[in-house]
């Protein structure tokens, strides 16, 4: 019951220098370490699995804009992991292997994935090689759909609506953040939730309902005639700007938008 909602198309949100989503899949702890501590230094947001039969319902439920793949992991195999993702995900996937004749039989496997990198590596070639493939396969919104409304930067925690400043916590503003992602899905309460808490930086406590109330408070002082998240009875909440099938054809794109 994920997608109830209609597709409402190019609706309302533009998010700014999102840092990159890297998912690290790495049963070795030190490894995985020195991933994240390297990725994260330069900018990106890092999670980690260290099973590969976790990798899927992973990928499903969050943004990743690409997925480092050890090869070698317990429950499922880095090679099956890809093919399942390539099935269905537009993540990048670099596969990392402990050899380097590896590569050859992989590549000969046709897995779909972007880059290969072998074992050992150094974390600077690593993150050149993340930057590469990103720079090449992220995906951008195209010009003209984005709408005046919401701006999130979640690199400084900061959101502005309409060029005025929302004043969020960190529950709110992850609470938006994962809402508005997708405007016009309906979210339950756990998946709220859920989606808030795999985020490390967010420490709330289990109480969606007052989160929104006091997230809608804030929007109202912003914009004070329009609802932007919707109570779904019974069910959760959406996200949606209905003010944008009137206004955008009007508020020209700020300058350098894209
Ligand atoms: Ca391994």
């Amino acid at each position: 019951m994920e997608h109830l909602a209609a597709d409402v198309g190019a609706a309302g949100l533009k998010v700014t220098d999102t840092p990159p989503v890297v998912l690290i899949v790495e049963d070795e702890d030190k490894i995985a370490n020195l991933l994240r501590d390297y990725l994260r230094q330069h900018g990106h947001v890092t999670h980690r699995l260290s099973r590969g039969d976790e990798v899927e319902d992973w990928v499903r439920s969050n943004h990743v804009d690409l997925v480092l793949l050890d090869l070698m992991l317990p429950g499922r195999s880095g090679i099956e992991v890809c093919r399942t993702l390539r099935g269905f995900s537009d993540a990048a996937i670099i596969m990392v292997t402990a050899r380097v004749d590896e590569i050859d039989r992989l590549l000969g496997l046709e897995l779909g994935a972007d880059d290969y990198i072998c074992k050992p590596f150094s974390p600077r070639e690593v993150v050149a090689r993340v930057t590469t493939v990103l720079r090449r396969t992220r995906h951008r919104p195209a010009a003209g759909k984005a709408a005046a409304g919401l701006v999130l930067d979640p690199a400084s925690w900061r959101a502005t609506l309409d060029g005025k400043p929302l004043d969020l916590t960190a529950v709110e503003f992850k609470l938006l953040d994962v809402l508005s992602r997708q405007a016009g899905r309906i979210y339950s309460r756990d998946q709220l939730m859920d989606a808030m808490y795999r985020d490390e930086r967010v420490v709330a406590d289990r109480t969606v309902d007052s989160h929104v109330k006091k997230l809608r408070r804030k929007i109202a002082e912003v914009v004070p005639d329009q609802e932007l998240i919707h109570s779904v009875y019974g069910v959760g909440y959406q996200y949606e700007d209905r003010r944008q099938q009137e206004t955008a054809r009007h508020v020209p794109a700020a300058p350098g938008s894209v």
